[in-house]
């Protein structure tokens, strides 16, 4: 089988250094083996994103010499798409309207005995609007009260039959506990789709046979490992890398504006250079 990676940015900034090292990684792995790269911009949030950087983002990784197979896949563009996942999760009953702001959820969670938090540290949702009856749902949402969707998680758990697992290169087969995010935000009150459902689809829709991304993403692959056996997509297998690291262990971050690919060129760093230092830096 022919091996198709793909680099996911999204447009909230300039590329740094440790994006072009994750760009390199996915376009060498593809590229060695005679297979396709894809290049995905996941502006799914709209507070967050912005045009000129993604157009910044394309300009920056040819500066850099790559090259991608195929359009741009933008994921702003796609919102019916994702739209039909969710309609399709929601008529299987996996879905539920939640109207709580993050004072409502700060409050219960402050009233709880014990509140326990997701992989990605945030607290988890206490349930709230879950146990909500149907008509009182209707009558929220007539009344043009704001919500979001979330998955049921124990509903979407007890779709699934066997262990859960996905395949981490030079680890083999990991354990999946999804259930440590509790109902997560499918579609919020303020963007048409998560990060974790456009994910999932994105690398489904377009083939992705090998995800190659930041160590920080490896906790959420769980979640996208059930969405995945929710929504009947093939898993691809996934590679997680180290994060490249400031001088005092940091990792790179927006605010390192001096580590941006473009003020690194304003400096007189070239392509080749810069694909050495990327590489270099986080190979193990
Ligand atoms: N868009 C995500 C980010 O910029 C990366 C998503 C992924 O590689 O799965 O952090």
């Amino acid at each position: 089988m022919s091996i198709v990676t793909r680099f996911a940015p999204s447009p909230t900034g300039y590329l740094h250094l440790g994006h072009a090292c994750s760009a390199l990684i996915a376009w060498r792995r593809a590229r060695a083996a005679g297979g396709r790269f894809l290049l995905r911009i996941e502006d799914i949030d709209p507070a967050r994103c912005r045009p000129e950087f993604a157009r910044a983002i394309e300009e920056d990784l040819a500066w850099l010499g790559l090259d991608w197979d195929g359009p741009v896949r933008v994921q702003s563009a796609h919102l019916p798409e994702y739209r039909a996942v969710l309609q399709a999760l929601e008529a299987r009953g996996l879905l539920y309207p939640c109207f709580c702001t993050r004072a409502d959820i700060q409050r219960e969670i402050l009233e709880a005995a014990a509140a326990p938090h997701a992989p990605d540290g945030s607290a988890m949702y206490p349930g709230t609007c879950r146990h909500l009856s149907g008509a009182e749902r209707v009558r929220r949402i007539d009344a043009g009260e704001r919500y979001a969707l979330r998955l049921d998680m124990a509903r979407a758990l007890a779709c699934v039959t066997g262990p859960l697992t996905f395949e981490e290169e030079g680890e083999g087969a990991i354990p999946c506990a999804p259930e440590r995010f509790g109902d997560v935000v499918l579609a919020r009150k303020d963007a048409p789709a998560s990060y974790h459902l456009c994910v999932t689809h994105d690398d489904a829709v377009q083939g992705v046979t090998l995800v190659t991304r930041g160590e920080d993403l490896k906790p959420a692959t769980d979640l996208h490992r059930l969405l995945q056996a929710l929504m009947g997509f093939p898993p691809p297998r996934y590679a997680h890398h180290p994060l490249l690291t400031d001088a005092m262990g940091r990792r790179l971050a927006k605010r390192d504006q001096a580590m941006t690919l473009r003020s690194l060129r304003e400096q007189g760093a070239t392509p080749a250079e810069i694909q050495r230092r990327g590489w270099l830096d986080i190979t193990p």
